[in-house]
């Protein structure tokens, strides 16, 4: 399951409208990647979605349900933050186990989905480790780490590979990627980056000023963009 629509959705914040009316429908499993210049509503799209703001007018469904009024720890929806937000005095293992525990979940369950997480992400040889004693990309993973073992419908990510330098980008882009085929969830990945988005996506959403100038799979973007904004941003011919 994650499939999320969309319906008709508008932000303001004060007086000021910065998403339009907007329509959108991520499929299930599928990898989606909001684009955009800074400024554009990426972030504040995907905190509608995540529930961690309050859309102004409109509806959205995640799973065929209506989850507009849904708190956000009920959405089943992870985000995994750009800053890494991991404890520093507690080890790998307790970062990861963290939100299970505080669901109360029986031990012998969070030990199981823990080490799950740990060997999906290449972390089993450092649950014992401090975060201090990982390195940038380590850490980022201990961060997806406590996203998976909610077992969610669908993985948010903002931006998360902007505090990384880019050797470490290009090997990060690869492994989300290979995440996303190992556990075959939804996601939705906010990038500013257009060779992130044209690598990554099944489906890119390219933003300007809150609005959708167009949806599609890389290769149409780059084939067919319907006009110079797209053309631009995507780097293709037009
Ligand atoms: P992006 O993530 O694409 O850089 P944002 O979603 O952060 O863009 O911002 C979109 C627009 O909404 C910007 O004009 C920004 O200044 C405005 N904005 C974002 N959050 C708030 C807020 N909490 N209060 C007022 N304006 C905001
Ligand atoms: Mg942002």
């Amino acid at each position: 399951m994650g499939r999320i629509q969309l319906k008709q959705v508008t932000k303001k914040f004060g007086d000021v409208e910065v998403i339009p009316p907007l329509d959108l429908t991520i499929e299930d499993g599928e990898f989606a990647v909001f684009v955009g210049p800074s400024g554009c509503g990426k972030s504040t799209l995907l905190r509608l979605i995540a529930g961690l703001e309050d859309i102004t007018t409109g509806q959205i469904e995640i799973d065929g349900t209506d989850a507009t009024n849904v708190p956000p720890a009920k959405r089943g929806l992870a985000m995994v933050f750009q800053s890494y937000a991991l404890y520093p005095h507690m080890s790998v293992r307790k970062n990861i186990a963290f939100p299970l525990r505080m669901a109360k979940m029986e031990q012998a369950e969070i030990d199981k989905r823990v080490e799950a997480a740990a060997s999906v992400l290449n972390l089993t040889d450092y649950l014992d480790r401090r975060p201090g004693q990982l390195s940038g990309g380590q850490r980022q993973r201990v961060a997806i780490g406590r996203a998976i073992v909610r077992e969610p419908a669908a993985f948010l990510f903002d931006e998360p590979l902007s505090n990384l330098d880019a050797a470490l980008r290009v090997g990060m882009r690869m492994e989300i990627s290979e995440l996303h085929e190992k556990l075959a969830t939804t996601m939705i990945y906010v990038t500013h980056d257009q060779v992130e988005a044209m690598t990554m996506a099944d489906k890119i959403v390219v933003l300007q000023a809150g609005v959708i100038e167009q949806v599609g799979s890389p290769l149409e973007l780059y084939r067919a963009p319907r006009n110079l904004f797209v053309a631009g941003f995507i780097g293709s011919p037009k």
